[in-house]
Parts: C-alpha cells; sequence; structure tokens
C-alpha cells in the first residue's frame, strides 16, 4: 500500500487508528507509531533527523503517495516532553499538525499529507476517545 500513517503509540488510540484507516480506505497503510506520533518531527536536532529519515525509509521503500498524520488529544508523551499540563493541548497539536503537515510536503514533493485529531471527550456515559475529526 502506498500510505503511511504517523501517530502515538499509545494502545488507547489504536482503536480509533484502525477505524479511520477503514474508513479511509487504507486499512493496510504502513505505519509508524512513536510515543507523540508527530511530536519528534517537531524537535530540532537529532530527534526530527532520525524521525524524517524513518519517514524517508518507508516513503521510498513503498512508493508512499499520502500521508496520514494523526495527533491525540491526551498525550502522554507530549506532556512530557512540554513540562506537564497548563497548555491548551488541542491548541498546540493543531498547530504542530500544520507545521508537520508543511515540513513532511516540503521534504517530499510527491506526497500529501492529511491530517486528523483523535479527540478525548467528556460526556455523561464517561470519558473516552472520539473517532478521528480531519484537521485542515
Ligand atoms: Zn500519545
Amino acid at each position: 500500500m502506498n500510505t503511511l500513517v504517523i501517530a502515538c503509540s499509545d494502545g488507547r488510540v489504536a482503536g480509533c487508528l484502525e477505524s479511520l484507516l477503514r474508513e479511509v480506505g487504507h486499512p493496510n497503510a504502513n505505519r509508524m507509531l512513536v510515543p507523540g506520533g508527530l511530536l519528534l518531527l517537531t524537535r530540532p536536532g537529532s530527534e526530527r533527523r532520525v524521525a524524517l529519515a524513518c519517514v524517508r525509509e518507508i516513503v521510498e521503500a513503498h512508493d508512499v503517495r499520502t500521508i496520514f498524520l494523526v495527533a491525540h488529544q491526551d498525550c502522554t508523551a507530549y506532556e512530557r516532553a512540554l513540562g506537564g499540563l497548563g497548555f491548551d493541548q488541542r491548541e498546540l497539536l493543531e498547530r504542530d499538525l500544520r507545521r508537520v503537515k508543511t515540513l513532511l510536503e516540503t521534504t517530499f514533493a510527491a506526497v500529501d499529507v492529511h491530517s486528523y485529531m483523535i479527540p478525548w471527550c467528556e460526556n455523561g456515559a464517561g470519558a473516552a476517545y472520539g473517532p478521528a475529526v480531519r484537521i485542515d
């Protein structure tokens, strides 16, 4: 399959991720699952270089034309990297989704990036991750 999903390794969002990939018709997309997902691609220096080298390996080996970039709310990796709570995670994640989309589309000219957010939803029945929503 000439698609790739970059997302967080957090098992709590695995079901939402699989649902999204079925919904967009790419259940067999290549997967790059690391803590924070796109987080490494926002970091300076060697972290970003290594993450980009991994993306390049998958893109070149599988002739990837579409990357699904998926962030999720209540991300422990983001909280640890940014020093705990006290920031609007949704706003920050949406900003990072836009930045990393630009980075990937600039680095890999043949690739289109589709960005998604998996929201943390609280209601009368409790709290859970909801279906991924497209972010543009
Ligand atoms: Zn996470």
